[in-house]
């Protein structure tokens, strides 16, 4: 699971205003990937058909997992939820406040008999800082457009 940090609107704007900005990654199916004879499945409902899935990935969006973005916004001296909304300028004055190392995490793995294994990989600080610089990023884009950041 994971919580991405974006402007409000901003799919439409980049739409109508520079769409160039979107980038576009096709990919084979899985119904071609995995049949014996390399043909598309007719009735794929993952490509309908077509034997190939297109994603878009569009700018001033950031994805972060649920663990590190509620350690982002905790360090960030912020309120987490799952879900909310916020000033870019407060985002920007808490990025600027805000060293990399405090988000930084010890990754540790522990295999205690009886106990389920838990591995978790941490946060390193080139991570933690490059969280701060898409989040500093995307909030000076919202304030130009006088737009709210969202999350969810
Ligand atoms: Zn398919």
């Amino acid at each position: 699971m994971s919580i991405t940090f974006t402007i409000n609107d901003n799919k439409n704007f980049i739409d109508n205003n520079c769409p160039e900005l979107i980038h576009r990654e096709v990919y084979s199916c899985q119904c071609v990937d995995f049949s014996e004879n390399g043909e598309v499945h007719p009735t794929c409902s993952l490509c309908d058909g077509i034997g190939s899935v297109a994603y878009e990935e569009y700018p001033f969006e950031v994805n972060i997992a649920n663990a590190n973005a509620r350690t982002l916004i905790n360090a960030l001296g912020l309120t987490f939820d799952y879900c909310g909304e916020i000033d870019p300028r407060t985002i920007l004055k808490a990025v600027k406040r805000t060293p990399a190392a405090l988000i930084e995490r010890e990754g540790y793995e522990s295999h205690n008999e009886g106990e389920p294994h838990m591995i978790a990989f941490g946060i390193h600080e080139d991570q933690a800082q490059s969280y701060l610089d898409r989040l500093a990023y995307i909030a000076q884009e919202a304030e130009k457009r006088e737009e709210r950041i969202y999350w969810s």
